[in-house]
């Protein structure tokens, strides 16, 4: 299960409003996408979502559950970020098991969750590898290696390809997409990338300034735009 709803929440730094009063719903099992230009707010979201960074005001609920108050570790929730946070000392398979570890997951059970996730992600000839001895694009999988085998209610994704080459970046989306087919797990992906936006989301949400311009599917945005920042961001001809 993994729906997360925002109600009425803000967020400010300081006297600045970064995120006005939002109200989102993602269903369990959802594809969305938070896009929008630089600075408008998507990495904030995410981090209020996560636990990252505390609320000024309003509601998340994780499965109708009041999370507000809920710290980070205990959201069951995965995020993976565009700088990996690897840790170089440490090999792929001692990466992928540290949150396991964490949480006192028995080693058999590590064991199979390391396996299956390494298979999901073809990095099972790399697991005695360390971060440094691997490509870019094997980095990435490791760090979403590791919140797979957390077996979390909703994975949060912040621009995780933004560090690829634009090849690697198109193969990687692809197996982001197949891994939410598979798992049908609940996703959030944060991109200011229109192409990752319209070929990976079930659910669209373009923001501006903190604020929701229109939320809808792919195909909803570009053919309805709300306005002409939305037809501008989404590539429609209006
Ligand atoms: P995006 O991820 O869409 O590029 P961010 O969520 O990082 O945008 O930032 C949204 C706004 O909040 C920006 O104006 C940014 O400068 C500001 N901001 C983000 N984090 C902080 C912080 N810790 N302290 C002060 N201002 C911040
Ligand atoms: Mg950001």
């Amino acid at each position: 299960m993994g729906q997360i709803k925002l109600e009425k929440v803000t967020k400010k730094f300081g006297d600045v409003e970064v995120i006005p009063p939002l109200d989102l719903t993602i269903e369990d099992g959802e594809f969305a996408v938070f896009v929008g230009p630089s600075g408008c707010g998507k990495s904030t979201l995410l981090r209020l979502i996560a636990g990252l960074e505390d609320l000024t005001s309003g509601t998340i609920k994780i499965d109708g559950t009041d999370a507000t108050n809920i710290p980070p570790a205990k959201r069951g929730l995965a995020m993976v970020f565009q700088s990996y946070a690897l840790y170089p000392h440490m090999s792929v398979r001692k990466n992928i098991a540290f949150p396991m570890r964490m949480a006192k997951i028995d080693q058999a059970e590590q064991d199979r969750r390391i396996e299956q996730a390494a298979a999901a992600l073809n990095l099972t000839d790399y697991l005695d590898r360390r971060p440094g001895q691997l490509s870019g694009g094997q980095r990435q999988r490791v760090a979403i290696g590791r919140a797979i085998v957390r077996e979390p209610a909703a994975f949060l994704f912040d621009e995780p390809l933004s560090n690829l080459d634009a090849a690697l970046r198109v193969g990687m989306r692809l197996e982001i997409s197949e891994l939410h087919n598979r798992l049908e797990t609940t996703m959030i992906y944060v991109t200011h990338d229109q192409v990752e936006a319209m070929t990976m989301a079930d659910k669209i949400v373009v923001l501006r300034a903190g604020h929701i311009e229109q939320v809808g599917s792919p195909l909803e945005l570009y053919r309805k735009p709300a306005n002409l920042f939305v037809a501008g961001f989404i590539g429609s001809p209006k």
